[in-house]
């Protein structure tokens, strides 16, 4: 690529150059994201906290009642797994891991949305929590797709790529579940560990239950709440900050298209009604990967080659945002 440009401009000195190539790969992102056409359909997507969640506060689309297809449970058995893929998961960019990376002392805390025996233990993860705004069911179990493959599988093994890439870069990475515990951690949980681990960015990595022909990922941006134990206006700005990087880099290496049936093709949405982003009071963002239930999507967050371009379009994704 050349910043030279087609006009009679003299080579402008270093500083503005590099100001200028950080404007060009700026431009880009908005680009990728815009060059997208919207897809009218709105259908329900069943994300994220479960039941009560139409309350939904979108930044570009309403995103209407869920009909909580993400409730369903998991059918068991499903195996989707492509041997020796994650034996491969290696990162392009990752390619010079030393002890001390570039995120040396920074901490990341990966949320893996749900947990594989959730829908073992109905009763507690049905129990009511605060989340400052309302209270809400603990955890859900997640959707999954046709084909049986859960949405708390998926979760876990993104998180799992993303934890090595971090680590490769010399980050500090926790993880708030690994199917160690048998449910949970409830939502509010979930948003302590980030919480105390004075975490420098939170990521909870989720895939959607939407209609067949719903496609795309789309990353939820905390909106500002200020109301019991949820004050998350200091996080807003840093929060969509992360966010807005996490989407530019997911689509330039997944080539997935943000979302067409919410966030108006931006890929991004904001919302009030998810207990862990209410209850963060450090930078935090969901991503849904994909929509579980369309069968191209699905293909996808099936693939393990493919989680693994997720798995590095989230964590170049933080990797921008920390790095500045
Ligand atoms: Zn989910």
């Amino acid at each position: 690529m050349s910043y030279t440009g087609p006009g009679f401009d003299p080579p402008p000195p270093p500083r503005s150059r590099r100001r200028l190539l950080t404007v060009a790969l700026a431009a880009l992102v908005p680009g990728a994201l815009l060059g997208w056409a919207v897809y009218a359909a709105v259908g329900g997507s069943g994300d994220d906290e479960g039941a009560g969640s139409a309350a939904a506060s979108s930044s570009a689309a309403s995103r209407p009642p869920s009909p909580s297809a993400d409730s369903t449970s998991p059918s068991a058995g499903s195996e989707d797994e492509e041997p020796g893929a994650s034996a491969t998961a290696t990162s392009p960019s990752a390619s010079a891991p030393a002890a001390a990376g570039p995120l040396k002392g920074k901490v990341v805390v990966i949320d893996p949305g749900h947990n594989p025996s959730n829908f073992k233990h109905t009763s507690e993860i049905n129990r009511q929590v605060d989340i400052g705004t309302n209270r809400k069911a603990c955890d859900t179990t997640g959707t999954s797709t046709n084909d049986g493959y859960p949405e708390a599988k998926f979760t876990l093994d993104v998180a799992h790529r993303m934890r090595t890439l971090l680590e490769e870069q010399g980050a500090t990475v926790t993880l708030t579940q690994d199917a160690d515990r048998p449910f949970g951690p409830c939502v509010d949980e979930r948003a302590r560990i980030g919480n105390r681990a004075k975490a420098d960015a939170v990521v909870s990595i989720h895939a959607d239950g939407s209609g067949t022909g719903n496609r795309g990922f789309h990353v939820i941006l905390p909106g500002a709440v200020n109301a019991g134990a949820a004050d998350t206006r200091p996080i807003v700005e840093p929060s969509r900050e992360l966010g807005e990087r996490i989407a530019g880099n997911f689509v330039r290496v997944t080539g997935s298209a943000p979302s067409n049936y919410t966030g108006g093709g931006t890929g991004l949405v904001t919302r009030k009604d998810l207990g862990g982003l209410n209850l963060s009071t450090v930078p935090k963002v969901f991503i849904e990967c994909g929509n579980m239930r369309d069968s191209k999507d699905a293909a996808l967050l099936t693939s393990g080659a493919w989680r693994q371009k997720a798995a590095q379009g989230i964590s170049e994704g933080i990797v921008s945002f920390l790095r500045g």
